[in-house]
C-alpha cells in the first residue's frame, strides 16, 4: 500500500508545528518560525491567547455540545451581538467557510421561491474565485483546478469577470439570483474589488430585486481593519458568508442576513448537527471581545499601513523579485515578478517566515492581528534577507 493515512489531497511541507506562541511556530524538531499565514488568516489572536484558551477551556468543561434540537441561550447571545454589530437580522452557524457559502446560496434561492420566483436560481460569480471544496461551493468558481474530475457539478452559476461591472451586468436574465463575490479576493492573488465595482454590483440589485451574497471568509472579521471588508466600500450586502477568523482557530462559521434575504428560511429548510454548539459560541464569544474592544480594530489599520509601507520601501532594493504590493489592514498581497510559491518555500524553509502562496503570483501576508511592531521589524528582516539571497528559478 502506497497511500498514505492521510488523504494525500495536500502538498504539505517539511515544517510540522506541535506548539504555537503568541505568533511563532514550534516545529517537532525546535525549530522557531514567524508565523504570518495565519493558518491562512484564521488564527486572528495569534496562537494560545489566553482569553481565548481559557474560555473554550471553561465552556468544554461546563457544556461541549447539544443538539440543535434544545434551545440555545450561547447561540442566542452570540448571534445577537453579531446582529448588533452588522447589517444582519439573522444567523446561522456552520462549521466552516464553505458551509457558510453553502447556507448563503440556499438562503438566495430560497428567497425568490419564496417569492413566487423559483426559476430566479443563478448566481453570477467571478474569475479565479474561491469559495470553498463542497461540490457547490466548487460549483460557483471556474477555476478548472478545483472543477476538474468532480462534474457534474451543481447547476446555477454563472461566471464574469472580477472587477468587469459590464460584464457582470450583461449576464443578468430572468433566472439570475444574485451576485455572489469576495469584495477582496484570497486564493485569487488579494485582489481587492474597486469601489465602483461592488458599488455597481449593489446597484443592480437594489434596480433588479436581486442580492448581493458576499463570501468574506477570508477578508471580514477584522482582517481589513474594519469588522468587515465592505465597510471599506459603503455598501452592505444582503447575505453574507463569514469564517476562518471568527473562532480564532476553532472550527466555526456563519452565515448573515438580512430579515427581508431570510425570508424563505423556515422551520426545516437547513440544519447542521454541530452548527453553533455551545463550545464554539464560546470561542466566538472570546474572539469578538477582544476584536470589539476598543482600538483594536484601528490597532489592525496602523499595522497594516506600517507594513505595507515598509514593504514598499523593500521593493526597490530588490526589484528583480518583488513587483508592488496589494490589499488592505492586514490582508497584504506582495506580487512577484516570478514564482510566488517557490519563494513561500524559501523563505519558510531557510529564513522561518510563513506566508502563503495566492493567484497571480502573489505572496500573501496573513499576520495575526494582535502584531505590534516587533513582529513587523522581524517581517521584514526575514523577508529582505530572504530576498537578498534568493535566485529566483531560470524557467519562473
Ligand atoms: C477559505 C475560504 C473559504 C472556504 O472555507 P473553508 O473553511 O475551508 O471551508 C470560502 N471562501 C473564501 C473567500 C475563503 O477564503
Amino acid at each position: 500500500m502506497t497511500i498514505t493515512p492521510l488523504m494525500p489531497v495536500y502538498p504539505r511541507c517539511g515544517v510540522r508545528p506541535v506548539r504555537g506562541e503568541g505568533c511563532h511556530l514550534i516545529s517537532e524538531d525546535g525549530s522557531r518560525y514567524l508565523d504570518f499565514a495565519s493558518g491562512i488568516a484564521v488564527n486572528a489572536l495569534g496562537h494560545g491567547h489566553p482569553k481565548l484558551v481559557k474560555a473554550i477551556a471553561d465552556q468544554a468543561a461546563t457544556l461541549m455540545h447539544v443538539s440543535n434540537l434544545y434551545g440555545s441561550p450561547q447561540g442566542e447571545h452570540f448571534a445577537q451581538r453579531l446582529v448588533d454589530n452588522t447589517f444582519a437580522d439573522t444567523v446561522f452557524f456552520t462549521n466552516s467557510g464553505a458551509e457558510a457559502v453553502e447556507c448563503a446560496i440556499k438562503t438566495a434561492r430560497r428567497y425568490h421561491f419564496a417569492n413566487g420566483n423559483p426559476e430566479r436560481h443563478d448566481l453570477i460569480t467571478f474569475s479565479m474565485a474561491f469559495h470553498g471544496r463542497t461540490i457547490g461551493t466548487i460549483s460557483a468558481t471556474n477555476q478548472a483546478k478545483m472543477r476538474d474530475g468532480f462534474e457534474p457539478l451543481l447547476p446555477g452559476f454563472r461566471y464574469a469577470e472580477f472587477n468587469d461591472l459590464e460584464g457582470a451586468l450583461a449576464l443578468i436574465d430572468e433566472h439570475t439570483a444574485g451576485f455572489l463575490v469576495e469584495p477582496i479576493q484570497g486564493e485569487g492573488g488579494i485582489r481587492a474589488a474597486p469601489p465602483e465595482f461592488l458599488q455597481g454590483l449593489r446597484k443592480a440589485c437594489d434596480e433588479h430585486g436581486l442580492l448581493l451574497v458576499l463570501d468574506e471568509v477570508q477578508a471580514g472579521y477584522g482582517r481589513t481593519g474594519k469588522l468587515f471588508a465592505h465597510e471599506l466600500y459603503g455598501i452592505t450586502p444582503d447575505i453574507m458568508a463569514v469564517a476562518k477568523g471568527i473562532g480564532g482557530g476553532f472550527p466555526l462559521g456563519a452565515c448573515l442576513a438580512t430579515e427581508e434575504a431570510a425570508k424563505g428560511m423556515v422551520i426545516g429548510t437547513h440544519g447542521s448537527t454541530y452548527g453553533g454548539n455551545p463550545l464554539a459560541m464560546a470561542a466566538g464569544e472570546a474572539v469578538l471581545d477582544v476584536l470589539l474592544e476598543e482600538g483594536f480594530l484601528d490597532n489592525v489599520t496602523r499595522m497594516g499601513e506600517r507594513l505595507r509601507s515598509s514593504l514598499e520601501q523593500m521593493i526597490p532594493n530588490h526589484d528583480h523579485l518583488f513587483d508592488s504590493v496589494r490589499g488592505h489592514g492586514l490582508m497584504l498581497g506582495l506580487k512577484l515578478k516570478s514564482d510566488s510559491r517557490r519563494f513561500v518555500e524559501f523563505a519558510r524553509d531557510n529564513h522561518g517566515l510563513l506566508l502563503v502562496s495566492a493567484g497571480e503570483n502573489v505572496v500573501r501576508i496573513l499576520p495575526p492581528l494582535v502584531i505590534d511592531e516587533s513582529h513587523i521589524a522581524e517581517c521584514l528582516e526575514k523577508l529582505s534577507e530572504a530576498a537578498r539571497v534568493y535566485v529566483p528559478a531560470s524557467d519562473d
